[in-house]
């Protein structure tokens, strides 16, 4: 398909979902793994069962996030962000999955039911006994105050930033949401995604063999390039104002 098509085909859908990954936030500011600078090269990479099995795990892994907290905290959306929000707007936005843990696309003005967050949110903590959650904010700052590895006030279970951690179970109702609005939809925008992250880098190519039109928008390509209708490599900032 032309830009041109791909273009009055999201001009006439009312179902669209897009997908996105670290890429529609580095030019917030927000690095994303794949790259020299990027997280993995600076952090030691700590495992769920670490955490839930040793204290010194979960104190270094909430060393790393007191590092990381004002960055996120501190980033604005950008043109990206704002772009899903206009369609939104239209009317057209079945619903946006992002593997995002920064919480932009609500910033930028999504509402919290149209975002499917499949690797959670940094923006809070979370009991992992009794679900309670408390705001990131409110966690660093016990932290810095000196409470390394910060407890539950109501049950005493850990508290860990609400994120999908490596060797964490995929979030059940996030996995089901994304299905269903992946079955539901004609157009597919997976924007800023290396797709290689499974089982996330999943939903594009269901997506297609539903029969939906597939567009891939990324500076480098991915492993789903071949089977995408159109594939727009550039910089997202630029490229996605003027694709919707
Ligand atoms: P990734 O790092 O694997 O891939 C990002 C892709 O975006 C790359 O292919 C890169 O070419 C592209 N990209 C970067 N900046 C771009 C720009 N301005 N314009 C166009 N393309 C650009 O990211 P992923 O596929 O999301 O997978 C990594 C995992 O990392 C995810 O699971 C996610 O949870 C996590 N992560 C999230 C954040 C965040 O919340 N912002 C940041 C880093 C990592
Ligand atoms: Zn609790």
């Amino acid at each position: 398909m032309t830009l041109e098509e791909v273009r009055a085909k999201i001009a006439a859908s009312r179902r669209v979902v897009g997908f996105t990954g670290a890429g529609i936030s580095t030019e917030s500011g927000i690095p994303d793994f794949r790259s020299p600078s990027g997280v993995w090269a600076r952090y030691r990479t700590v495992y769920f069962d670490e955490f839930v099995s040793r204290r010194e795990a979960r104190v270094e892994y909430w060393r790393q996030k007191v590092e990381n907290w004002p960055h996120i905290r501190d980033a604005q959306p950008n043109a990206g962000h704002a772009a899903f929000v206009t369609l939104h707007r239209a009317g057209k936005l079945r619903a946006l999955i992002t593997q995002n843990i920064d919480g932009l696309h609500q910033r930028a003005g999504l509402p919290r039911e149209s975002v499917i967050e499949l690797h959670g949110t940094t923006t809070e903590a979370v009991c992992l006994d009794c679900g309670d959650r408390i705001t990131s904010d409110e966690a660093v700052a016990r932290v810095l105050a000196g409470d390394l590895a910060p407890e539950c006030r109501s049950c005493g279970g850990y508290l860990k930033p609400a994120t999908i951690s490596f060797g964490q179970a995929m979030p059940y109702e996030e996995m089901q949401r994304a299905s269903s609005a992946t079955l539901d939809c004609d157009v597919f925008l997976a924007v800023g995604s290396s797709l290689v992250v499974h089982p996330a880098a999943g939903f594009p190519a269901l997506a297609k063999q539903h029969g939906a039109t597939l567009v891939i928008v990324n500076r480098d390509p991915t492993p789903l390039d071949s089977i995408a209708d159109l594939v727009i490599h550039g910089e997202i900032g630029t490229l996605l104002p003027a694709l919707v």
